[in-house]
């Protein structure tokens, strides 16, 4: 079974084709990523998963049930949840403050909240900022305040969009650990990663997209040998 599956995806912004006819799916309990250069479509896909954009074309499947035309906050509700590559928290209310925000508008019921604030909290190894400002964290401490946010609204699939964007190797390993965590305890998720290193060691499938066009998917190893692949990402780097 799928937790998310893609048919036939499509949108234009006047005339620039930014997802092209995309068709794919991440099984149930799965870490699948979704890479690509830049305006590759990525961000825009998520956009069409969460229900932020309206696809031209094709649809949208979430444990099997068309949620294609759903607004955001229904999709949000049902248990899809997206880290943005942008984040914005509250700057004036602290790194707990913000994480609450997203346990209060997620599924965990209202006695619940503290508990999966706390638990986002840690998952990500930002307990001890808990009470400082959002204000003045750094650029992985955001990131992980985001993610976090993203995961104390409890979703059944969790869309991460550039997680490790601006982050060193360490960070980077440290937040793909996290989300192996994460994924381990039953939650399926979704990532856009340009590091191919960290992808390819995570991930259980991979969609690769140019142009707004998928050129390759499915486990690690065989997208690594697509033709396409090694041309666009690869080169004669070992992976
Ligand atoms: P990625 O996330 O892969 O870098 P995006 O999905 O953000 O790519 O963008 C894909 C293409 O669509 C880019 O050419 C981008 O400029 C364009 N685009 C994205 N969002 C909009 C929008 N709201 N209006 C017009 N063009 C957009
Ligand atoms: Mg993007």
């Amino acid at each position: 079974m799928s937790t998310i599956e893609v048919r036939g995806l499509s949108k234009s912004f006047r005339g620039l084709r930014a997802v092209v006819d995309v068709t794919f799916a991440v099984p149930d309990g799965a870490i699948a990523g979704l890479i690509g250069p830049n305006g590759a479509g990525k961000s825009t896909l998520f956009a069409l998963v969460t229900g932020f954009l309206a696809p031209d074309a094709g649809e949208v499947l979430f444990r099997g049930e068309r949620i294609t035309g759903w607004t955001p906050e229904r999709i949000g509700r049902a248990g899809i949840a997206r880290a943005f590559q942008i984040a914005r928290p509250f700057p004036g209310l602290s790194v707990r403050e913000n994480v609450r925000i997203g346990a209060l508008f997620g599924r965990a019921g209202p006695r619940d909240v503290d508990r999966v604030t706390d638990d986002a909290l840690e998952m990500l190894g930002i307990g001890e900022l808990a009470h400082r400002p959002a204000q003045g964290l750094t650029v992985g401490q955001l990131r992980r305040l985001e993610v976090a946010r993203a995961l104390a609204a409890r979703p059944l699939l969790l869309l991460a969009d550039e997680p490790c964007a601006g982050l060193n190797p360490a960070e980077t390993d440290a937040m793909m650990a996290a989300l192996g965590r994460i994924r381990d305890r039953g939650m399926t998720i979704w990532l856009v990663e340009h590091d191919m290193r960290a992808v390819m060691a995570t991930c259980d499938r991979i969609l690769v997209i140019a142009a707004g066009r998928a050129i390759a998917a499915g486990a690690p190893a065989e997208v690594a040998v697509n033709p396409e692949v090694v041309t666009a990402y690869l080169g004669d780097a070992d992976v």
